[in-house]
């Protein structure tokens, strides 16, 4: 099944389109997630790069994890939507934020991540697994 992942941000300037399967779906709980989505969690599809079209792009602010590994999130320069994570770890990898999709309903998180800094007003899924640190990719 060749699922078309497409959208964007809420202004149209940035768009994406992305014609495979995702690698992995999860939530990421990280203070810097929570941050720069202003809310519990980010809601993460992951994808290869190379699948990606992108018009527009995102602006990029760059965060250095306490493992020195840096994380990018990708928001539109005009309406503010974080549309897109890089890892400099991973970097053959994209993530797209769920809520920037066509269909969000798509997303079937495998798993917490940073479970640990999850917030107690969040209510996360006890059947998914949980990691306390980052994925173990
Ligand atoms: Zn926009
Ligand atoms: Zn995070």
């Amino acid at each position: 099944m060749a699922t078309k992942l497409s959208r964007g941000c809420a202004c149209g300037a940035v768009h994406y389109e992305c014609n495979v399967d995702p690698v992995i779906m999860l939530n990421c709980h990280c203070r810097d997630c929570q941050r720069a989505n202003g809310s519990a969690y980010a809601a993460i599809v992951v994808v290869p790069k190379a699948a990606v079209q992108m018009r527009g792009e995102p602006r990029y602010h760059k965060v250095v994890e306490k493992a020195g590994k840096a994380v990018e999130r990708g928001f539109c320069s005009t309406c503010g939507s974080q549309v897109t994570v890089k890892l400099d770890r991973l970097p053959d990898v994209l993530g797209l934020q769920a809520g920037s999709l066509d269909d969000p309903s798509i997303h079937r998180p495998a798993m917490d991540v940073f479970a640990s800094s999850a917030q107690p007003w969040d209510h996360m899924d006890p059947k998914i697994q949980k990691h306390p640190q980052g994925p173990p990719l």
